[in-house]
């Protein structure tokens, strides 16, 4: 099965062919059916393996264009992959117009915040910055449908598994929560437990 032959939006299909991405990787090819039925997700895979992807493209079909409110929140561990994630969600969405804002520390809070009072659909964050924001009044949060944990060993390791947790408590409980990691330690696999409601869990 080939990207032109799942359920996705022409403008998808064709940020795709731009992108040359034909034939879906393992983790996109279990990851995007189910995720594109709106059910929750733990995914076991490694980095390298086109899990940015696999939660971009369905974030990207799902996201509803013309709400001003931002609908999907990703949550990662380092500012170098929150970077990494707009980027590549920017290029997925290019055609269905997508805008996606990453947001992380060790920069200045103003000028994310003015970028804020935009239309935004995607927001990529590291949990301390995106935190701040909402702590701050600059990401409303009563829109988010679809929420993404990425390197959740990594949030661990890193010692914010707490502030993820504060975030969750924030959202809507009406949503997707997608979960990705490269191992499932006991704590990442309780925050599964708490949050989310019969997830498939995916092993690559
Ligand atoms: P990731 O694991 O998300 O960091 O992706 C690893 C690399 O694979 C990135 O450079 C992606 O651009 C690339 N990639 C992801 N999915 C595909 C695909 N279906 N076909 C070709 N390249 C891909």
């Amino acid at each position: 099965l080939q990207f032109k032959d799942y359920e996705l939006n022409e403008e998808i299909i064709k940020a795709l062919d731009v992108l040359k991405y034909e034939t879906p990787t393992e983790v996109q090819s279990k990851v995007i059916p189910v995720a594109l039925r709106q059910q929750d997700l733990i995914v076991k895979s490694q980095t390298g393996s086109g899990k940015t992807a696999a939660f971009g493209i369905p974030v990207c079909e799902l996201v509803d264009w013309a709400e001003n409110k931002p609908q999907a929140l990703i949550l990662t561990p380092t500012r170098e992959l929150a970077a990494q994630v707009k980027e590549d969600i920017t290029n997925i969405g290019r055609f269905k117009r997508i805008k996606a804002v990453a947001l992380f520390g060790k920069q200045p809070f103003a000028p994310q915040k003015a970028e804020m009072t935009q239309k935004t659909h995607v927001v990529v964050g590291t949990p301390g910055r995106v935190f701040d924001h909402i702590e701050r009044g600059s990401l409303p949060l009563n829109r988010i449908k679809y929420l993404v944990i990425d390197e959740a060993d990594e949030m661990l390791n890193m010692g914010f598994i707490e502030q993820v947790e504060k975030i969750i408590k924030l959202l809507p409980k009406d949503r997707v929560t997608m979960l990705f990691s490269a191992t499932l330690p006991e704590v990442v696999k309780n925050l599964c437990r708490k949050y989310m409601s019969e997830p498939v869990d995916i092993e690559i």
